[in-house]
């Protein structure tokens, strides 16, 4: 398989067939597997042979997803969860114990920075924040104490872009890992570990499935990382369902068409909403007006499926224009078939001040939109009608 292209990959890659000759892979519902005799079922559990034993550590449908994922990242080897934050929480607690610390990009996903602040520092585990792009930041807070970078590119929801290669640099220099949260780009976009990041997480909940159908994480890196937090897994319990697998292995298979489609109608409408006048400004990583679209051209195939813009009139015009819309959904998730639209001045982020808001960067008028699959004119006559 190895000689074939991603898009041929991600088809591709399956599951040896069963007696019935399937040519769509099936699905393994099982909890545990069934050994000939004593002496195979010892040689199963001391590791002498390669068999599945429980569907907590293995499972043929995961086995896939998991060839592939690290098919499509570049990586050696691969471990699935049952959720994104299951990946993020299994990578830390594998991987860090009492006393060591992070530096991560300020810029994080809601329930990651819940997980620096709230709950990591329980086992002594500490977290300084830097701003994204603040390249000198990360440096001068690499301690000896620090064993991982954290960051996410594009970030949620500002699209700062950070330049992968030279924080890798930084973090090899400094003998630190940098972890990736790859979500927005999706392997189509970015491959982090060919950038010099060590290991990359996924939400798969989001572009993987494509469909708002079913949660997943993924951790992709070296066999020797993914050793460590297989380890960890096994015993601690955060496995990906048998079924979510197999929807989520079907969703790579048009991954790579999906992205662009995305990627191809987010960046019309960034480039529509840029000369409309209800709007203030409008962020899109391949925009000419992006601070970063160098760096965002340069490691990434295409911009992404994710535009910000701030409307005119602050918070309640946010509000109204959330009101008006008709085709895009509101709720919270991304990254889905179908067009969505948060406002996280008057929704995630409302029991900020404005003050501390504007600090993490969501002004009172900005407003994200997850640009979906249906057809590009019906999705702008939405916007347009409300922003009217
Ligand atoms: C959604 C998301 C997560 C968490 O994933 P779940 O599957 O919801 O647990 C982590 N990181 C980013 C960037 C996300 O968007």
């Amino acid at each position: 398989m190895k000689n074939y292209r991603n898009e041929t990959l991600a088809i591709r890659i399956q599951n040896e067939r069963s007696q019935e000759a399937e040519h769509s892979v099936p699905l393994y519902l099982t909890s545990s597997y069934v050994f000939e005799d004593a002496e195979q079922m010892r040689a199963a559990f001391s590791d002498e042979i390669e068999a599945n034993i429980y569907s907590r550590y293995s499972n043929p449908n995961v086995d896939e997803l998991l060839e592939k994922v690290a098919c499509l990242e570049s990586g050696e080897a691969a471990w699935a969860t049952a959720t994104g934050m299951a990946a993020v929480f299994t990578t830390f607690a594998a991987l860090l114990q009492s006393e060591d610390h992070i530096v991560s990009s300020k810029s994080v996903f809601g329930s990651t920075h819940q997980l620096f602040v709230n709950i990591l520092p329980k086992w002594g585990i500490t977290t300084t924040y830097v701003d994204a792009i603040d390249y000198e930041g990360y440096e001068r807070e690499i301690k000896p104490e620090t064993k991982i970078v954290y960051i996410e590119t594009p970030s949620n929801p500002g699209l700062d872009i950070i330049d992968i290669k030279r924080l890798a640099a930084i973090c090899i220099a400094k003998n630190v890992l940098l972890v990736v949260d790859n979500c927005f780009a999706t392997p189509v976009l970015q491959q982090p570990l060919k950038l010099g990041a060590d290991i990359v997480i996924h939400s798969a909940t989001k572009y993987m499935d494509g469909q708002g159908r079913v949660l997943g994480g993924l951790i992709v890196s070296t066999k020797e990382i993914i050793a460590k937090i297989q380890g960890f897994a096994r015993h601690s319990g955060p496995a990906l369902s048998p079924f979510n697998a197999w929807i989520l292995s079907k969703s790579l298979e048009t991954l790579h068409l999906r992205m662009e489609k995305h990627c191809s109608q987010a960046f019309e409408i960034a480039k529509r909403l840029e000369g409309n006048e209800s709007v203030d400004w409008v962020k899109y990583p391949f925009l000419d007006s992006h601070p970063q679209q160098v760096i965002a051209k340069d490691q990434m195939e295409y911009g992404g499926g994710i535009v910000t813009f701030q409307i005119k009139g602050g918070l309640e015009a946010g509000r109204k224009f959330l009101d008006q819309l008709g085709l895009f959904s509101l709720t919270p998730n991304l990254g889905d078939s179908r067009s969505i639209a948060t406002h996280p001045a008057s929704t995630t982020h409302s029991k900020l001040k404005s003050e501390e808001r504007e600090a993490v960067g969501i002004s009172d008028g900005l407003v994200r939109l997850s640009i979906g699959l249906e057809n590009i004119e019906d999705i702008w006559e939405d916007i347009e009608m409300a922003l009217r």
